[in-house]
């Protein structure tokens, strides 16, 4: 299971870095970078997203050799304005970060309590509830790394293989995505705040037409998902991505593929 992208106590101690000396160091750093695109928002520290490049660097503010590979000394960059920056030192037309509206040092951030517990205790019930199974921790950062080291796209089903860490597993050419969706109507709990309002017991999937909400339906030969109900008993169905299919579909012309169960799949 991975529980975070990155781990909070090898950047407080950054020479354990677990799996030996040797790729420790590299590892490490994949750990760092991860740590200072979180801290940073995800967001060129330049720019400000306004050069709209998606692709984020992570740039040593000092040197690597006089700066190192701390947190404090590095700093996300969008590659437009990274490239910038070299080409600006490189040609004497700037001297330092602060010709670049850079800091000279990163920003620590707030607290090392910020990637919460919940985490913890949710791969403590995955492994109560599967006692003959081996259930260990790992970090997005591995999972990074491997799925590059193995040359494969950046796809879900492909951290799914990595973090499951079982390189002699043979991929299907199929996939299975699930969705988890909502158990409860929002607006009870929105309009419950009325005194003497009795709370509808709204937990029941509620059917109209031998409908509900969520189930998957074919509309004009295609799957999809009813997502929305209108009062008149006409429905809003969307695929599983969230695309748009009717938005006032009548139910007559829908044929029940499978009762909702909690998940689209
Ligand atoms: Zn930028
Ligand atoms: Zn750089």
């Amino acid at each position: 299971m991975e529980t975070a992208s990155f781990d909070t106590q090898k950047l407080k101690n950054p020479e354990i870095s677990g799996t030996g000396y040797q790729n420790g160091d590299q590892k490490g750093f994949w750990n760092v970078r991860e740590y200072v695109l979180f801290r940073d928002n995800h967001e060129c520290q330049h720019c400000h997203g306004k050069k709209k490049d998606p692709a984020l660097n992570v740039h040593h503010i000092e040197s690597r050799k006089t700066g190192g590979n701390s947190p404090s000394n590095l700093i996300t960059l969008c590659e437009t304005c990274h490239n910038e920056y070299h080409k600006k030192i490189n040609s004497g037309k700037i001297k330092g970060p602060e010709d670049f509206k850079l800091p000279k040092r990163a920003k620590p951030y707030r607290d090392a309590a910020f990637m919460g517990i919940i985490r913890w205790t949710l791969l403590e019930r995955l492994k109560q509830a599967n006692p003959d199974l081996e259930v260990v921790n790992t970090y997005g950062y591995l999972t990074k790394n491997k799925r590059i080291e193995l040359n494969l796209a950046k796809e879900h089903y492909n951290d799914a293989y990595c973090i499951a860490g079982n390189l002699n597993a043979k991929p299907l050419k199929q996939c299975l995505y699930l969705k988890k969706i909502r158990r409860h109507n929002r607006q009870i709990h929105k309009f419950n705040f009325i005194k003497g309002h009795k709370r509808k017991n709204n937990q029941a999937p509620h059917m109209v037409g031998g409908f509900c909400l969520f189930d998957k339906v074919r509309y004009k030969g295609q799957e999809c998902f009813i997502t929305g109900r209108r009062q008149c008993g006409a429905f809003t169905l969307k695929t599983f991505w969230g695309q748009k299919i009717k938005d006032g579909a009548s139910m007559k012309k829908l044929i029940l593929v499978e009762r909702t169960s909690g998940y689209m799949k």
